[in-house]
């Protein structure tokens, strides 16, 4: 979906108090009933209050929800887009934003400006859109659970993204500086660079290969292994090193360059062997095809990865410790598994419901995204859902 920021200018302070008390009240609300829309926003004088909930309906920012047992509103992709953009800019860690570079499975990159004008990325993740027919098995799957909404699956994966990076990134890991997240959303470092996928060939295929397997093997010393290690997520730096530095010709140095974290997972995790030979199959398989290139050996393996692995140096923990959650993670990690376990199965439970209705749900999803937001998340931990609020009306307005 495209992030449309025409209209950011122009919203007054008391249009983004009431976008940001729609969002308030989604976090308990379906449908955000005006009165309570009212409320939270704290404005005196209704007439204000329905001025500003007409301008935002207008520009898509919340949407009038019909047929509901009161009259409501629920917060658009895009009003969540804006609340984050306003937070990013009162934080000065956005100041600008430019061209959309990348469309990824389940996010939408940009390029911004920091205020001293250093070129950063901001990845809007936004679960559940793989493709349509899993999205609607998986909303289906969501909707019986205690904690489904794209809205908050989309916030845990940002939030999760930063942790991951963070530590990572502190320890001398080659990932992309993360520099703030709000909601959905992750800004970092731009990286200069191009996809593995795009590089046709290297000069020494055993050379990157070799380490690309050691920072697999890192990883899990340090307790997590990425689970989606392919050349969509390694982006390659070049360097070059001038020839007088070198004594002899003029040298280009790759570096590769790991991104895309919500998937990573625990050494600790049941099914973590599996992972980790799945990431170096990964590997294996692209070099094989790619650049004709067979490694000598077999491996690495998980178990000798392993055991390098300190108690003391372990990510993992500090991740969790670091606010997010082993329940953050499960609801997390249950949607994750629900996509790769893949379409098939999705498409099979969507032919048996064909007729069942949602149709119109179906085409406003199309259309722009609308009928994923906000499934009541139902949040049953008051602090948990102050965390996942980001934006407190406080401190952002
Ligand atoms: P997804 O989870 O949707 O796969 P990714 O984080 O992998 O999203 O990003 C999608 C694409 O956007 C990447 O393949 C890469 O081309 C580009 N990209 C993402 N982050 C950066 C970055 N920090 N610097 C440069 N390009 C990036
Ligand atoms: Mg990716």
């Amino acid at each position: 979906m495209k992030l449309d920021t025409r209209a950011i200018r122009y919203l007054t302070n008391e249009d983004w108090r009431v976008l940001a008390a729609v969002e308030q009240g989604s976090k308990n609300h379906e449908v955000v009933p005006t009165p309570l829309i009212t409320q939270i926003a704290g404005l005196r004088g209704g007439s204000g209050v329905h001025k500003c909930i007409s301008s935002l309906a207008k520009v898509g920012l919340i949407a009038k929800v019909k047929n509901a047992r009161y009259d409501g509103y629920r917060l658009t992709y895009g009003g969540l887009d804006y609340l984050a953009l306003h937070t990013h800019r009162l934080r000065s860690t956005i100041f600008s934003l430019g061209n959309q570079i990348g469309v990824g499975k389940e996010s939408d990159i940009y390029i911004t400006a920091s205020p001293t004008n250093r070129q950063q990325v901001l990845k809007l993740h936004r679960l559940g859109r793989i493709s349509f027919r899993s999205v609607k098995a998986n909303r289906d799957y969501l909707r019986n659970r205690s904690t489904g909404s794209w809205m908050y699956l989309s916030r845990l994966a940002a939030q999760k993204e930063f942790a991951v990076m963070k530590v990572l990134r502190r320890e001398g890991f080659a990932v992309p500086e993360p520099i703030g997240w709000s909601r959905h959303t992750v800004v970092m470092e731009f990286i200069d660079s191009f996809p593995l996928r795009m590089v046709e060939s290297v000069p020494e295929p055993g050379k990157l290969y070799a380490e690309l397997m050691d920072m697999i093997v890192q990883l899990a010393r340090r307790g997590l292994i990425h689970g989606d290690f392919n050349e969509f997520n390694i982006l390659i730096q070049e360097n070059t090193v001038p020839a007088a530095m070198d004594g002899g010709e003029e040298k280009v140095q790759l570096r590769p360059v790991l991104i895309d974290f919500p998937q990573a997972i625990s050494t600790n995790h049941a099914n973590a062997q599996m992972y980790f030979d799945r990431d170096v199959g990964c590997v294996k398989r692209y070099f094989e095809r790619r650049f004709k290139y067979e490694a000598d050996e077999d491996g690495p393996f998980f178990q000798d990865a392993m055991k390098g692995s300190v108690i003391e140096q372990r990510l993992d923990v500090e991740v969790e410790a670091s606010g997010f959650s082993r329940k953050m993670a499960k609801d997390l990690e249950r949607y994750v598994e629900r996509a790769e376990d893949g379409v098939d199965e999705a498409e099979q439970a969507d032919a048996a419901e064909e007729d069942e209705g949602d149709v119109e749900d179906e085409d406003a999803e199309e259309e722009g995204g609308e009928a994923v937001l906000p499934q009541d998340p139902q949040v049953d931990d008051p602090k948990l859902a102050e965390e996942i609020g980001g934006l407190s009306l406080g401190d952002d307005l």
